[in-house]
């Protein structure tokens, strides 16, 4: 049984965690880096081990730093998070190796899956659909390259293989700029990703990001708990998500709620998941897997009352799901606000002491949050500070609710993304429902 977790990550999701084994009587340690001493969850742990200096790189990247404290604290499980090494398959394996548990996937699966070339060649034997594209890696002769778009047809997006976090991706309208983007983003995804490897699929102009969070056990089952609207975005990155996502056809959902789990049958998956497609046109195109959890997944917590770092740990101890999948029900409807602390116009990160801090309440307001008053932000990690969900019994009631929780929440001595969200809870477009990707960047005026 896994009695004493280490949470090899930090922030809002650390704390989640930390929740979620308290509730399990689990005991949690806290690895934490030397600038986080100030963390709310290392405070409230256990135990904590200081695994090293500020840059990630030298700690909560450093597997054998997070296996150490692992191995002097006595801990049973490993739980990654998001980010840093959640997705990292040598991590996993060392974890086990060493003899403790990792709260995910086997780390094959991992592997399979974070080399999106063959994460979509193994969803596309699964039945799955997906993007039409080159069917693997772009060949080194731009010549054939160019046979290869001109077959798809362009607009066209050149791909990072080991691309994440919406890096590593170029859209190409041209022949003559297909000749010069082909070398750009391999130098690109060889120096942030260590992998030149990049392949192509057609640019679909105006898709919605609509994912399906599915959970398996070691057992053979596998359940979808619904699908997750991500559309609003900057820079391919997520900034308000939502549960269930509006205007889709019933059967289509349940439909592909059904290719999702068999997916996970076929593969062998283990642990929490989430199968990310566009949405256009009427129909779904797989694009990746990720083999996590995700910064998302309190919207489908809300709608379906199903605790999903709960529901990791157990079936990472073996127990079998403690649902199936006709026990998953939407109930109302939930939506996600990503709190940054960053300039509402430029977007630069900023860092600092939080002053002031009052967070918003009432009925069907979540806040998953690391932050408190006299909290310094520090400037080494990603720029988020929290999540604010609003869940409700219906979209308008929760766009409502998000409202007057945004109107309540006062975080001073920092600047953060705050405007923005009320500006996009207040916008007709996102409150009629069903916008695409590109429907923010167009909104701020960046092409
Ligand atoms: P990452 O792993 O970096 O998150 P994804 O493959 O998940 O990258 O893509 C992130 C986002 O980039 C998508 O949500 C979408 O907005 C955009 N995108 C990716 N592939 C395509 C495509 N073929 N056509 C249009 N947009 C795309």
């Amino acid at each position: 049984m896994l009695d004493k977790i280490v949470i090899a990550n930090r922030g809002e999701i650390a704390l989640r965690i930390l929740r979620a084994c308290r509730e399990m009587g689990i005991k949690t340690v806290a690895v934490h880096s030397t600038a986080d001493r100030d963390l709310k969850h290392v405070r409230l742990a256990d135990e904590s081990v200081c695994i090293g200096p500020p840059r990630s790189v030298d700690s909560y990247l450093n597997i054998a730093a997070v296996i150490s404290a692992a191995e002097v604290t006595d801990a049973t499980g490993i739980h990654p998070g998001y980010g840093f090494l959640s997705e990292n398959a040598d991590f996993a394996e060392s974890v086990e190796k060493s003899g403790f548990v990792f709260i995910g996937p086997r780390a094959e699966t991992i592997r399979l899956m974070g080399d999106k070339i063959s994460a979509i060649a193994a969803m596309s034997a699964a039945g799955v659909p997906c993007v039409p594209g080159s069917d693997g890696p772009l060949p080194e002769d731009v010549e054939d390259c160019v046979e290869i778009a001109h077959r798809i047809g362009y607009p066209v997006i050149i791909k990072a293989a080991g691309g994440g976090g919406g890096r590593g991706m170029r859209v190409v309208h041209t022949e003559a700029a297909l000749r010069g983007a082909i070398g750009l983003t391999r130098g690109e995804a060889q120096a942030a990703f260590n992998n030149p490897v990049v392949y192509m699929e057609k640019f679909l102009e105006a898709p919605r990001h609509i994912e399906f969070q599915v959970i398996a056990d070691t057992h053979g089952n596998a359940v979808c708990l619904g699908e997750r609207d991500c559309s609003t975005q900057r820079r391919h990155q997520k900034v308000i998500e939502e549960a269930p996502a509006p205007g889709i056809d019933a059967k289509l959902k349940h439909r592909m709620y059904e290719i999702c789990t068999q997916a996970c049958k076929e593969i062998n998956y283990r642990g929490a998941g989430t199968f990310e497609f566009l949405y256009e046109n009427g129909e779904f195109y797989f694009i990746e897997m990720n083999t996590r959890l995700q910064v998302e997944h309190p919207v489908t917590e809300m709608v379906t009352g199903i605790d999903l770092v709960k529901t990791q740990i157990r079936v990472a101890a073996g127990e079998k799901l403690p649902f199936s999948q006709k026990d998953v029900e939407q109930r109302g409807h939930a939506i996600e606000c990503r709190i940054n602390a960053e300039d509402p116009e430029t977007f630069m990160p900023s860092p600092g002491t939080i002053t002031l801090y009052h967070p918003p309440g009432g009925p069907g307001i979540r806040l998953d949050t690391h932050i408190y008053e006299g909290y310094k932000v520090p400037p080494y990690y990603d720029s988020m500070i929290g999540k604010l969900i609003a869940h409700a019994e219906n979209r308008a009631f929760a766009i409502a609710r998000m409202q007057n929780a945004l109107n309540e929440i006062v975080v001073d001595g920092i600047r953060t993304n705050l405007p923005l969200h009320r500006d996009m809870m207040a916008d007709a477009a996102f409150q009629a429902g069903g916008i695409d990707n590109h429907y923010l960047e167009k909104k701020l005026g960046i092409d």
